[in-house]
């Protein structure tokens, strides 16, 4: 007998059961084919009422239909948080030190940042992604200085680097207009920028969850002034937390726009699109109450009291959806770094193509508690698994290294008493250690970090 709970659960509408097919009220086969755009009211309808199985074979059909190839790509590189020090108050961080004093916090010497790509290099990674917080004692040299030694120390490194909000406090920090510290970065070295600060566009909700960081009109202004310069970019989306499905509708929404915008005016755009879901430990947002499916009330934003935690329905859901609404952007990333390798293995059905990168490093993720980590065997060994070929790509999704013969990473035996590498988190000890460096930025500036801080 079901329980009171349950059938109070009842009153939520919910999408039909799974052995259920649903029919929609316009003509998804155009959609799916491409010749007809899903419209808002059209992904709403299908978000309310779709069975996730149904979902997933019409995203998997849009990403067959937009990547027919026999593979699916990966990248190799490595997450480089430069800071943790940031003056944003985002409350499902749990990476950030708001004190420069603080014992763990820490802002990466030039010596130990080249070390870590020496180690990308020698395992055949071919791109860094580096981040930090919003770090205000930072000059504009450190930056400028830095990209171009890593040029010049390692040309074959794609610099993938710098969020919107970055780039916004940059502006406030060195008083310079974005346009033109996209520029001065762009000729130091820095290619392509990542949708990093994503989060949620909307006002209500990102001024809950990110008190500090910029707007979603100024993060998606960033991005149209890169694309102006030629500098291709990704866009992301943090679900799982104090957001309605009306607020994802309008993220997305705001994306497909400034894409078309892109597309039709701009030399560069959007190459991909990542959605991942909020990581709850050690974050101030997990202190909200959570919503309770079975208690016949209905999700809804009560000014960011409650927090509603996605699953992998949930996850998988979004991502099929995004398939069908994202029209204009050609990748889509499973994110395996928050759901898992077999949640993430099985996104390539309900719409990724791509599984994203081989993080040597990863700090910010891990510091809610998820740690995830997959050697470049075991992304390979997902793909091949689901039926296609691996290949290792680079930023812009060209193919690097097809997998398909004996010595693929995942089928040639390993050499003896060699392990898996393991993924390298930075240590208490480390930041300690790294305080104790002094920082040259340029002739005449010297710049200490953390408690040594000038
Ligand atoms: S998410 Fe980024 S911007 Fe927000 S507090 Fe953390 S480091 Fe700072």
């Amino acid at each position: 007998m079901p329980s009171e709970n349950l059938l109070a659960g009842l009153l939520i509408p919910r999408p039909l059961p799974h052995h259920t097919r649903y029919s929609p009220t316009f003509d998804m086969d155009a959609v799916v084919a491409g010749n007809a755009r899903l419209t808002d009211a059209q992904f709403l309808e299908l978000y309310h009422h779709a069975p996730l199985t149904d979902l997933g074979r019409w995203a998997f059909a849009v990403a067959s239909r937009l990547h027919p190839e026999d593979y699916r790509t990966y990248v190799i590189d490595r997450n480089i948080n430069y800071t943790n020090i940031c003056t944003a108050r985002c409350t499902f961080c749990a990476f950030k030190r708001n004190d420069p004093n603080a014992p763990d916090a820490y802002t990466l010497p030039y010596a130990e940042i080249y070390r870590k790509i020496a180690e990308l290099s020698a395992i055949g990674g071919t791109q860094i992604l580096m981040q930090g917080g919003m770090n205000p004692d930072i000059p504009v040299d450190y930056y400028e200085n830095l990209l171009r030694g890593i040029r010049e120390k390692f040309p074959h490194i794609h610099i993938h680097a710098f969020s919107p909000p970055e780039f916004v406090e940059f502006s406030r920090f060195f008083n310079l207009p974005v346009a033109e510290i996209l520029r001065r970065f762009k000729d130091c070295g820095l290619a392509t920028v990542p949708g990093g600060g994503g989060e949620i566009f909307a006002d209500r909700v990102r001024s809950r969850i990110g008190p500090g960081k910029c707007t979603g009109d100024a993060w998606l202004d960033v991005m149209s002034e890169a694309h102006k310069l030629g500098m291709y970019t990704s866009a992301t989306m943090l679900i799982g937390h104090i957001e309605t499905i009306d607020d994802r509708l309008d993220h997305l929404a705001r994306i497909r726009r400034r894409q078309d915008w892109a597309l039709a005016n701009a030399p560069a755009n959007y190459t991909a699109f990542i959605h991942w879901t909020y990581q709850p430990d050690n974050t101030p947002l997990d202190r909200k109450r959570k919503w309770n499916p079975d208690a016949g009330i209905p999700f809804e934003f009560d000014d960011g009291r409650t927090v509603r935690l996605a699953d992998a329905n949930e996850y998988l859901r979004m991502l099929a959806l995004a398939r069908l609404y994202l029209d204009n952007i050609a990748n889509l990333q499973s994110s395996w770094v928050t759901m898992g390798p077999k949640i993430g293995q099985l996104a390539l059905f309900f719409g990724a193509n791509d599984m994203g990168s081989v993080m040597m490093e990863e700090n910010v993720v891990s510091s809610a508690g998820t740690t995830y980590k997959l050697s470049q065997e075991m992304i390979c060994r997902l793909i091949r698994d689901a039926g296609w070929v691996p290949a290792q790509r680079n930023q812009y999704y060209q193919v690097l290294a097809r997998h398909d013969g004996p010595d693929s990473p995942d089928l040639k035996p390993p050499a003896p008493g060699v392990f898996a590498r393991r993924q390298h988190h930075i240590t208490p000890e480390e930041a300690a250690a790294y305080k104790k460096i002094p920082l040259t930025i340029s002739a005449g500036v010297r710049h200490r970090v953390g408690a040594d801080s000038a």
